[in-house]
């Protein structure tokens, strides 16, 4: 009967085990998406949110850097490397996103590499004050090269630069949500904007069930996810309430560097396009998967397209 009991319980924790889930929270366009609000109050006020958002419930995020962003009219602006500095104090790290936000895609080689270098500079020291490394780089637009050899070549780059790059599983339009939400924050619309916000989490975890069933049919099992963001006002107000999400699907929140010991990060990738996309699409479509594979991807709603584009 003890041996039963005992078998029991192994099975049920190994079980457990194989069904733990783990997300990392990645946030792209640091310091802040302003959507051309200079106001550095208002700036300020987003990230702080977000920071403490993150702190609260223990989520070890990483925010990618475009360093362009730190300057003004009048040259480097110190509140906006404050911001970066706030971050990193806060126990979150940060990676380089390239200084301007390049697009690989229509960028050769030296010019993007030479703006990943530009994009350094004030990290590396932010960081190095916290014996922190500047080790992860997130190509703008998800955009990895659209040629093999584009591809191989910014690699050895980055490796050369000890750089490793940070993927994408559970790719999103939280930027059209939030281009939307400061639409109808400037018509001053409080219920446009709550609706808004209660639409984004219902998206954000139809996508996150979404991937995690292609990461199941895949790989036969859960990945250690990783999920882009943008650091905008949506996400500094929705910061909890998405945690929140992820909690109730079981999901426990980790580092960048605990994500990638997945090995589903060692999958090759061997098809190339001019697609910005989740990982798991582009392993998907290396191991050959077509059509069907793909289906059922949530569509971002037609009045948050359709807000978003207005132009006012
Ligand atoms: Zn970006």
């Amino acid at each position: 009967m003890k041996i039963v009991l005992i078998i029991a319980f192994l099975l049920q924790a190994a079980n457990s085990l194989s069904q733990s889930k783990q997300v990392c929270f990645s946030y792209d366009d640091l310091p802040v998406v302003g959507y051309g609000v200079e106001d550095p109050a208002f700036r300020q006020n987003i990230l702080s949110r977000l920071i403490k958002s993150l702190k609260q419930n223990k989520v070890p995020a990483i925010g990618f850097v475009n360093e362009a962003k730190l300057y003004g009219q009048s040259g480097i602006m110190n509140d906006q490397i404050n911001m970066l500095r706030q971050w990193i104090e806060s126990g979150l790290e940060l990676g380089n996103h390239t200084f301007s936000h390049l697009d690989y895609n229509t960028t050769t080689l030296t010019e993007y590499t030479q703006d990943i270098l530009k994009g350094e500079q004030f990290s590396r020291q932010l960081l190095a004050k916290a014996n922190m490394d500047l080790k992860y780089f997130r190509h703008p637009f998800l955009h990895i090269g659209n040629s093999k050899d584009k591809f191989d070549s910014l690699n050895m780059f980055l490796s050369e630069h000890n750089y490793i790059t940070a993927p994408v599983t559970i790719d999103n339009e939280d930027y059209v949500f939030a281009l939307a939400y400061e639409k109808a924050r400037v018509k001053g619309n409080s219920s446009l904007m709550k609706q808004i916000g209660a639409d984004y989490l219902i998206y954000m975890e139809e996508k996150l069930v979404y991937y995690e069933n292609q990461a199941q049919s895949l790989f036969g099992r859960n990945i250690s996810q990783i999920v882009l963001l943008h650091a905008n006002l949506l996400n500094a107000d929705y910061a909890h309430s998405l945690i929140q999400v992820f909690r109730k699907n079981k999901y426990d929140f980790v580092s960048m560097d605990q994500a990638l010991k997945d090995d589903a990060y060692k999958t090759k990738i061997t098809v190339f396009g001019k697609w910005g996309i989740s990982w798991i699409d582009r392993w998907a479509m290396s191991r050959g998967e077509k059509g069907d594979f793909f289906k059922g991807e949530p569509r971002t709603p037609d009045y948050i397209v359709s807000l978003a584009r207005a132009k006012n």
